[in-house]
């Protein structure tokens, strides 16, 4: 499903020579779409099109505030607009529609949003920095500057690309409702469950304040259990976002000494500690 979303997203930014920040209303434009801002109550962004899509407008509710979720929503419509299968008259989206990857979302909206990561941070332009550098929110708010999408979206495209052990975890009202792991990750964390107590997104859903980096926390509290057996911790960072009454948490599993393999001392100089694993797919370039 989402294979086709990546590989349509990757060649309009190959077609249309696109660089950072990408700007999805001149993208719009380009494909011949009009962008409009009107009131809605119901939906967050629409597309209306003539029939068999020779002429159509993305329209986008006036009220969203942050800029992110604007050109996101924008990236969303052009989505429909040039996947096939998408239908041939447009489409209405609802908010929870739109930069969600909760995976009971129909596939159409999945394949939209996955496209406008793809669309607003292009794997070309960031595949470097990202594979070669730990997840940090840090970095993730780099991206988030760099290309003006949210913490979210960054911090999804960064666990596609990281070739870390890492994933990112949405909770909202006190329950986890999705996680993107990086290929790396090898774990899993149990959506649905209530966050367990001892976590720092169970301190942001309490309202209490909660360090603004990564710190230890017991594996078992995030992780379902698994019959290789857990690692005892991993490193937790979580980030309250009052807007959407939902915690943004990144998870990251240090990889142990013993999975270094033979190497001579010169390449071990070039390269981080972390550099070196038994389980990893994907190599820093
Ligand atoms: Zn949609």
């Amino acid at each position: 499903m989402s294979s086709a979303a990546t590989t349509f997203a990757n060649e309009l930014v190959s077609a249309l020579r696109l660089t950072a920040p990408i700007d999805p209303v001149d993208v719009a434009r380009q494909l011949g779409l009009e962008v409009e801002y009107c009131q809605s109550s119901g939906f967050e962004g629409a597309l209306v099109c003539s029939k068999e899509k020779r002429v159509g407008t993305i329209l986008v509710k006036n009220s969203i505030r942050e800029d992110g979720r604007r050109r996101f929503t924008i990236a969303h419509e052009i989505a429909h607009y040039v996947l096939p299968h998408h239908g041939t008259t447009g489409s209405i989206c609802r908010p929870k529609d739109v930069e969600n990857w909760d995976r009971s979302l129909p596939d159409q909206e999945s394949e939209a949003n996955i496209f406008a990561g793809e669309l607003l941070i292009p794997c070309v332009l960031v595949e470097a920095v990202v594979s070669r550098n730990r997840p940090t929110f840090h970095l993730i708010r780099d991206l988030s500057n760099t290309f003006d999408t949210s913490l979210t979206a960054s911090a999804y495209r960064t666990m596609g690309l990281t070739s870390f052990r890492a994933a990112i975890v949405w909770s909202t009202a006190g329950v986890i409702r999705w996680f993107k792991a990086s290929e790396e990750f090898g774990e899993f964390v149990a959506v649905k469950d209530s966050v367990s107590e001892g976590t720092y997104a169970y301190d942001c859903f309490q309202g209490l304040a909660v360090p603004d980096d990564l710190r230890t926390v017991k594996s078992n509290l995030w992780l379902a259990a698994s019959r290789r057996g857990l690692p005892d911790f991993l490193q937790e960072h979580s980030i309250w976002l009052p807007s959407y009454g939902s915690v943004l948490t990144l998870l990251y599993i240090e990889e142990s000494a013993h999975a270094l393999v033979d190497q001579d001392e010169e390449a071990l100089e070039e390269l981080q500690p972390e550099d070196f694993t038994i389980n990893r797919r994907k190599w820093p370039r």
